[in-house]
């Protein structure tokens, strides 16, 4: 059961010299529950495609083409993309939150963490006592590993990794069924990273929501996610169950990826990496955009457009692995 369908999703970023095509035709589901991992270099799109799905570009950005829809438990579908200006305040933290790279971005330096959960419950559920907004800000605080009496702290009181969890506490106030996190705990050391990971993964259980998580660092998606989408150059170019895909990556910018990073368990393996740099975005190579650094190239790569088939986007690949 999906709880979010992405279908055909374009969005360009305009400028003075033409458009760029940062998300290209990107076809994702998400399902209710699940760890989504979304992962790829910098500028494959991952972030401009959450933001797009959380309502939450800002010009030049602008959507192109396609469909977000989003399935409540009950009721109608939603058509994300067509919410008004109400509709999506209602839509944010209700159902769908966000919790940004860096925490400092998601939360108020002027204000106390205490206070920033209290403003959410306090516009988004008018009825809530002062007393009940209290007690649901520690129990949210508690959840996440931070002791009650830190409700009255500002946030440049607390390190990265509090200010992290306090923004994932802000995340869950009203119990949404979707969580985007974009490189959440980047800014953050190794240790407290996996801490907070595998604390999102247990809440999880917990609550129930559904996670879009996003990172350039494929291993610790690994270790987190049930699925995971893995984007080159705007577009989805493999989706699998990330056991699967870690065990017999289809796509050879997949198998790239997954050498370029160190195993965080087990024997270290060469790191064989993927050579050159990620395409320019104003001017892609043609066809395959990812053929110019593909040790499996051929004839046809530069000229056809590989289609995301169901799972897979190479021309290549006919259900086979490319080991
Ligand atoms: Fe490589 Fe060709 Fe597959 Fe693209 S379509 S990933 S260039 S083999
Ligand atoms: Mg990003």
């Amino acid at each position: 059961m999906n709880v979010l369908e992405v279908r055909g999703l374009g969005v360009d970023y305009l400028s003075s010299s033409g458009a760029v095509h940062a998300v290209a035709d990107v076809s994702l589901d998400l399902r209710r529950g699940e760890i989504l991992g979304l992962a790829g270099e910098s500028g494959s799109g991952k972030s401009t495609l959450a933001h797009a799905i959380g309502r939450l570009l800002r010009p030049p950005a602008t959507i192109t083409g396609g469909s977000v829809t989003y399935h409540r438990a009950e009721g109608p579908p939603v058509d994300v993309l067509g919410l008004r200006r109400e509709e999506l305040r209602a839509f944010r933290w209700r159902e769908l939150a966000v919790v940004f790279q860096s925490a400092m971005n998601s939360l108020n330096p002027v204000s106390t963490v205490g206070s920033q959960i209290d403003d959410v419950l306090r516009i988004h559920v008018p009825g809530m006592s002062r007393k009940a907004r209290v007690e649901r800000s520690v129990e949210l605080l508690q959840r996440v590993g931070i002791s009650a009496d830190r409700r009255r702290s500002y946030p440049h009181e607390l390190s990265g990794g509090m200010r992290q969890r306090a923004a994932i506490a802000i995340a869950l106030a009203l119990n949404p069924e979707i969580i985007i996190m974009d490189e959440p705990t980047t800014a953050l050391d190794v240790v407290v990273q996996r801490d907070i990971l595998h604390e999102i993964r247990a809440l999880r259980e917990e609550y129930g929501f559904a996670v879009l998580f996003i990172t350039h660092d494929l291993s610790l998606l690994m270790e987190i996610s049930d699925r995971i989408a893995i984007m080159y150059a705007g577009r989805v170019v493999e989706t699998g169950n990330a056991r699967a895909l870690h065990k017999a990556p289809r796509h050879p910018y997949t198998l790239g990826l997954l050498r370029s990073f160190p195993r965080l368990h087990g024997p270290r393996e060469e790191l064989l990496g993927i050579p050159g740099t990620p395409p320019d975005l104003r001017s892609l190579p043609s066809g395959c955009a990812f053929h110019p650094r593909c040790r499996f190239a051929f004839d046809a790569c530069d000229s056809t457009l590989p289609r995301l088939d169901p799972d897979v986007a190479c021309l290549l690949n006919e259900g086979k692995g490319v080991q």
